[in-house]
């Protein structure tokens, strides 16, 4: 489990690939949204956004969101 607990708008997306671009640098040092952790599928009508089994939750797409698409909650330390 990451240190956050991510929460999605979709219907705040815009589709811009932010989120997958800046993931796919951190993990795989390459600029391609396919190797991304985060999944955003768009069409004209509808937008969905789905982690993968590798997100960590780390956060880092969040903060690259500059839509209010994907907000971020600090969880409370494991006991
Ligand atoms: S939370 Fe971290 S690992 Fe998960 S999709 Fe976003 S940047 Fe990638
Ligand atoms: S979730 Fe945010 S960064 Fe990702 S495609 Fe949508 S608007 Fe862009």
């Amino acid at each position: 489990m990451g240190n956050y607990d991510i929460q999605v708008s979709t219907e705040s997306c815009t589709g811009c690939l932010r989120c997958q671009l800046v993931c796919s640098d951190l993990y795989t040092e390459t600029f391609n949204p396919s190797t991304a952790r985060i999944q955003v599928v768009t069409s004209s009508a509808d937008c969905s956004i789905h982690f993968t089994e590798a997100c960590n939750e780390c956060g880092v797409c969040v903060d690259h969101c500059f839509h209010g698409a994907l907000q971020k909650m600090k969880r409370e330390a494991e006991k």
